[in-house]
């Protein structure tokens, strides 16, 4: 998974963006949820939250790790009509 760094500036441009509904505004800036973060694997080949943040301040997450397994794991769990 993806976490977003304290660099936010909270331009609410990339919770519209992610198709796992996984960025919601947090107490003081915007958080990804990592249970739903597939850092977009099944629906683009870039993560699209870092594709549209102008502060760069989308790094992968060292507390969750995930194998591209685990990451379409994820994916078909959120999405099972696929
Ligand atoms: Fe959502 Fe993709 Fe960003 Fe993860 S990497 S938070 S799935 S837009
Ligand atoms: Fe924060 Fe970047 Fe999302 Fe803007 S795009 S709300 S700066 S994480």
């Amino acid at each position: 998974a993806l976490i977003i760094t304290d660099e936010c500036i909270n331009c609410d441009v990339c919770e519209p963006e992610c198709p796992n509904g996984a960025i919601s505004m947090g107490e003081e800036i915007y958080e990804i949820d990592p249970s739903k973060c597939t850092e977009c694997v099944g629906h683009f080949d870039e993560p699209q939250c870092v594709v549209v943040c102008p502060v760069e301040c989308i790094p992968l997450d060292p507390a969750h790790p995930d194998t591209r397994q685990q990451l379409l794991g994820k994916f078909f769990k959120l999405h099972p009509d696929k």
